[in-house]
């Protein structure tokens, strides 16, 4: 068969999670973690996308670029440094997601200042909430969410927004700990520190861009550090008002795709409500060395094809007619 060529493309990499100390495991001690290599096949990742054939436009780094043990080492910075600089060594546009991670390492003001701010002048959501919008092609555009708006993380805790997440965390959670899930299993257990929710500024912000897109018979693909549908990832990842976000969605024909990290295990679910595809991506930080967990999408007229390396599977996924 021949081979279209797509309208353009772009690269997906998630949960790199980097630090410079030796392996480790997850909470609950089932998967080995690989802090360090995750430079490794982020450098496997970026060669492969500035060498293919139809090289990417732009790159989505997924959230939590960075692991949180950098905090307690006072290695923040080197350990972003290094993982910035991974990137810098090819010429390729990265936009960058802020997961969990970034907030454990840096304040929401501190990022808003840093390199991983790449939120163009025009598009953006708020002046305090990381979330915009770009179009790389006419009749596209991507959507970047900020899924610790209301939050815990990353905020004084003698602020308004602090005690706006604590009063909402609190209703559902009544551990001491608070990233100590409230239930064993199901969507209550969402309702931890690690996760966060959507304010109502960014989903009428959403709301308004899907209705402009509609109008304009655009196809728009939404991405966040967390998966917002139960059965595309662990419900213990989703955020505390998914149900808003996938209401949101569903009220919009433009809405196409939604991409997330967070679950390093990945995950994918076409909603058939919405037809919205629903992709987690595999985490690079319970990646093997020996492995890869990146994807390269083209996009066409009526579809998007998605080539994954290693752990990440191929896909196509079609749009509505
Ligand atoms: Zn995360």
């Amino acid at each position: 068969m021949e081979e279209r060529t797509p309208l353009f493309s772009f690269g997906v990499i998630a949960d790199i999670q980097y630090a410079d100390i030796d392996n480790g495991t997850n909470f609950s001690k089932t998967r080995t973690r690989f802090y360090r290599s995750g430079l490794l096949l982020l450098r496997n990742a970026l060669r492969s996308w500035s060498r293919s054939r139809s090289r990417p436009s732009f790159i989505l780094q997924l959230g939590d670029i960075i692991d949180g043990f950098n905090r307690g080492l006072g290695s923040s910075d080197r350990a972003l440094d290094a993982v910035l600089a991974e990137f810098s060594s090819e010429p390729l546009q990265v936009h960058h997601v802020w997961g969990n991670h970034e907030f454990y390492n840096f304040s929401r003001s501190q990022l808003m200042e840093s390199r991983l701010n790449s939120s163009p002048r025009a598009g953006r959501c708020g002046a305090d909430i990381y979330a915009y919008s770009f179009s790389p092609a006419p009749g596209f555009t991507f959507v970047l969410l900020d899924g610790y708006d209301v939050s815990l993380l990353g905020v004084d805790q003698t602020s308004e927004q602090y005690s706006r997440a604590l009063k909402w965390i609190r209703k559902h959670n009544h551990n001491q700990d608070l990233n100590q899930p409230p239930a064993p299993c199901g969507v209550q257990q969402r309702f931890a520190m690690f996760n966060g929710g959507f304010s109502e500024q960014q989903l009428l912000w959403l709301d308004a861009l899907l209705s402009r897109a509609d109008e304009q018979r655009e196809r728009v693909t939404v991405v966040c550090h967390l998966p917002v549908h139960p059965a595309a990832a662990d419900p213990v990842c989703l955020p505390w008002n998914y149900e808003e976000l996938l209401s949101t969605l569903r009220a919009h024909s433009s809405a196409v795709c939604f991409i997330a990290g967070h679950e390093h295990d990945g995950g994918y679910h076409w909603d058939p409500e919405s037809a919205v595809h629903h992709l987690t991506l595999e985490g690079v930080i319970e990646t093997p060395p020996d492995s890869d967990a990146f994807a390269t999408v083209s996009v066409y007229e009526d579809r998007m094809v998605l080539k994954g390396n290693g752990r990440v599977a191929d896909r196509e996924l079609l749009f509505p007619r």
